[in-house]
C-alpha cells in the first residue's frame, strides 16, 4: 500500500544489500518543498547508494521511495526519474571542454527540449536571460565566454550544477561537490547551494565536516 504523502521526497524503511553486505538499513528520509538538507557520512556510509536508489539506479529490497506524494520511484527508469524532476550531479564533472562556459549551459537547455523541438530551437532573449541568470547562480558569469576546459576543477563543478539548473528540478542531488575545491570554492559553494535552495529542494552529501559547518 502506498502512504499517504504531501511530501517532495519520501523514503522509509529502504533496504538495500549487495552480496548479503547491508550498505543501507532501515532509511527513513522525508524533504519538503525548497528543503536544503545535507546528509553527511563517511566513505563507504551508503551516501552515494542513497543516491542512486533516488535515481532509480539501484532498486531497494525494500522499503518506500515515493516523488510528490504518489510517484513510487522504485518503479521508474533513470529517465522517467530525471523527466519526473529530479536532477543528480554525480563526484566527477562532465562538461564539454571544448565549449565556452554559455554554450554548455544552452546545450543542457537545449537537451532538456524534446528532439523536434531541439531541432528547431533558436535561442530567445527570455532564454539568453535565463542562461545569465543560471551563469551569476554558478558565480561564472564572469568566465561566460571562456572554454569550459580553462575553468579550475570547482568551477568545473559549478558549470555542471549550472547545466543541470537549466532542467529545471524539482529536486536536486548533489554528490560530494567539494571534494578537491581550494577552502575559498567550499565556502562559495555552500552559498551557491543555499541560492538555488531558494527555488527547488536541494540534497547534498558530503563526509566533508567543514563543509557541511
Ligand atoms: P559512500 O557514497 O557513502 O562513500 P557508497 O554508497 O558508495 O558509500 O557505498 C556503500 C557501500 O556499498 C560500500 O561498501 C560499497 O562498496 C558498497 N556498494 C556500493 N555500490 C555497490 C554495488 N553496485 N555493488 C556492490 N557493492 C556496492
Ligand atoms: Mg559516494
Amino acid at each position: 500500500m502506498i502512504p499517504l504523502t504531501s511530501s517532495l521526497l519520501y523514503l522509509d524503511d529502504v533496504h538495500v544489500a549487495f552480496d548479503g553486505f547491508k550498505a543501507i538499513n532501515g532509511l527513513s528520509l522525508i524533504i519538503e518543498p525548497g528543503e536544503m538538507r545535507a546528509i553527511i557520512g563517511p566513505n563507504g556510509a551508503g551516501k552515494t547508494t542513497m543516491l542512486d536508489i533516488i535515481t532509480g539506479k539501484t532498486k531497494p529490497d525494500s522499503g518506500d521511495v515515493l516523488f510528490e506524494g504518489g510517484l513510487d520511484l522504485t518503479e521508474k527508469d533513470e529517465t522517467e526519474i530525471a523527466l519526473a524532476g529530479i536532477g543528480r550531479k554525480f563526484q566527477k564533472p562532465t562538461v564539454f571542454e571544448s565549449q565556452t562556459v554559455r554554450e554548455n549551459i544552452e546545450l543542457a537547455l537545449a537537451g532538456s527540449r524534446n528532439i523536434l523541438a531541439s531541432i528547431l530551437y533558436q535561442e530567445g532573449e527570455e532564454d539568453y536571460e535565463r542562461i545569465t541568470h543560471i551563469l551569476e547562480t554558478i558565480r561564472l558569469d564572469h568566465r561566460a565566454e571562456e572554454l569550459a576546459a580553462d575553468l579550475s576543477h570547482g568551477q568545473k563543478q559549478w558549470l555542471e550544477i549550472g547545466m543541470l539548473l537549466a532542467q529545471d528540478p524539482k529536486l536536486l542531488l548533489v554528490d560530494e561537490p567539494v571534494a578537491g575545491m581550494t577552502d575559498a570554492e567550499t565556502v562559495e559553494t555552500a552559498k551557491l547551494l543555499r541560492d538555488i535552495a531558494r527555488t527547488r529542494s536541494v540534497i547534498v552529501v558530503e563526509h566533508d565536516m567543514s563543509f557541511i559547518r
